[in-house]
């Protein structure tokens, strides 16, 4: 090709979609940036613990794989997913595999039902706080938002009741809510079981599509396990094809994150929608990351208790420190399971100002509003314990403390 300098360039911002440009870069991810400076202590990132990776199970997993399929593992597969992983996901909850998708990371289900559900206007109603990425997901298919309301015990069930029984009265129909029952990101808080059935009962009494995340469910390290809200819907309608609770799940927090293999769990004509959305996306989760992790399946129950264990005594060691260290007015959350912490400080401390004085004594957080979908939660922050070691707990919560006691002064 011959070069031609003065050939028109194109104005690539102005050829963007108006879905593109409802994109934004997580702001996670800029502040993550800041954080990873060494020598920083980071609760940042929401990263599992790599040392609790099973690595020498996935290397022989991966050759098992091999051994057993041959070219097949290594060749395109179909859109459903792996038979025998879907035939496990779907006998935990005693349903059909049929009812089983199979996503290349929760995060491509959240995506996809973002995508085959949420028209321009459609109003979805979300925890305040909720998951940041949840809302990336769906922010390109234009909806609009509720916050509800949260406490210790989760979502405030009464204030969702107000809420559905106003938009009736103002002929309108909320389409979508999305929650995070188990150990939320970003709180670390867990629905309590009375506020489950309300919630299930009222999103099926209003018509609601009730989109469950659970990717931390497994990991409780302290409490009573408390029915999904999928099994609770199942309970109410009788069976899978009326239950009006979409259930989304992963690998990434129980084995690995790498290998991007998670599932979405619905009635067949949301599964059906999933499948043709999921063919245009990316054919198929990768045929051989699947066999993997069913061949992992066996050693699934001792990784969990691993893993459990780990951030029990981690979130133990965090909470210590924090109740030794912290100034009165700042309040946690006392997760009983996941990877997340939530605080609360006085009202006039701004943590998102707060950050570079953090960083300056060397810890790191991520600050609390861009986890709120219409804002608030200035004076909040999330922090993570997955893996940070007991050194670096002491010293980042020491420095933190001392952060938060300059602000107040
Ligand atoms: N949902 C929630 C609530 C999460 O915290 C995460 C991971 N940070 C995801 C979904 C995405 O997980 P994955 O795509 O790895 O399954």
């Amino acid at each position: 090709m011959t070069p031609n300098p003065s050939a028109p360039a194109l104005d690539f911002d102005s050829l963007l979609s108006k879905r593109a440009k409802t994109m934004n870069a997580s702001a996670i991810r800029e502040i993550l940036k800041v954080t990873q400076q060494p020598d920083v202590i980071s609760f940042a990132g929401g990263l599992p613990a790599p040392e609790l990776f099973p690595l020498d199970g996935v290397r022989q997993a991966a050759g098992a794989a091999l051994d057993k399929y041959g070219p097949a593992a290594l060749q395109y597969s179909t859109t459903e997913g792996h038979p025998p992983l879907r035939e496990w996901i779907a006998a935990r909850d005693d349903i059909p595999a049929s009812n089983v998708q199979i996503v290349t990371g929760s995060q491509q289900g959240l995506d996809l039902l973002g995508k085959v559900l949420l028209d321009e206007g459609d109003l979805v109603l979300v925890e305040a706080p909720t998951y940041l990425g949840a809302l990336q997901s769906f922010q390109p298919y234009l909806p609009r938002y509720e916050q509800l309301p949260t406490d210790e015990g989760g979502i405030d069930v009464d204030a969702l009741e107000a809420l559905l029984t106003r938009l009736e009265q103002e002929g309108k129909q909320a389409k979508v809510l999305y929650a995070i029952p188990n150990f939320q990101n970003p709180t670390g808080r867990t629905l309590n079981l009375e506020r489950r059935r309300k919630l299930v009962e009222l999103t099926a009494r209003h018509g609601v599509l009730l989109i469950e995340d659970d990717p931390y469910g497994e990991l409780r390290f302290s409490g009573e396990a408390l029915p999904s809200l999928y099994r609770l819907g199942l309970e109410l309608h009788g069976g899978v094809e009326k239950n009006h609770v979409i259930y989304c799940s992963s690998f990434s927090k129980t084995l690995v994150p790498g290998l991007r293999d998670a599932w979405v769990q619905a009635a067949t004509p949301i599964i059906r929608k999933l499948i043709q959305a999921k063919q245009g996306a990316d054919l198929h989760t990768p045929t051989l990351n699947q066999m993997i992790i069913t061949e992992l399946l066996p050693i699934l129950p001792a990784q969990i208790e691993k893993v459990k264990k780990a951030y029990g005594e981690r979130a133990a060691h965090m909470m210590q420190r924090m109740d030794d260290l912290f100034p009165r007015g700042a309040l946690r959350t006392t997760p009983q399971g996941g990877m997340f912490l939530w605080v609360t400080l006085p009202g006039g401390i701004d943590t998102t100002a707060m950050l570079e004085r953090a960083v300056s004594r060397q810890v790191a957080y991520v600050p609390g509003s861009p986890f709120f979908a219409l804002g608030g939660g200035q004076n909040t922050m999330r922090l993570s314990y997955s893996s940070a070691t007991p050194e670096q707990i002491d010293r980042g919560i020491a420095a933190l403390a001392e952060t938060i006691r300059e602000g107040l002064d």
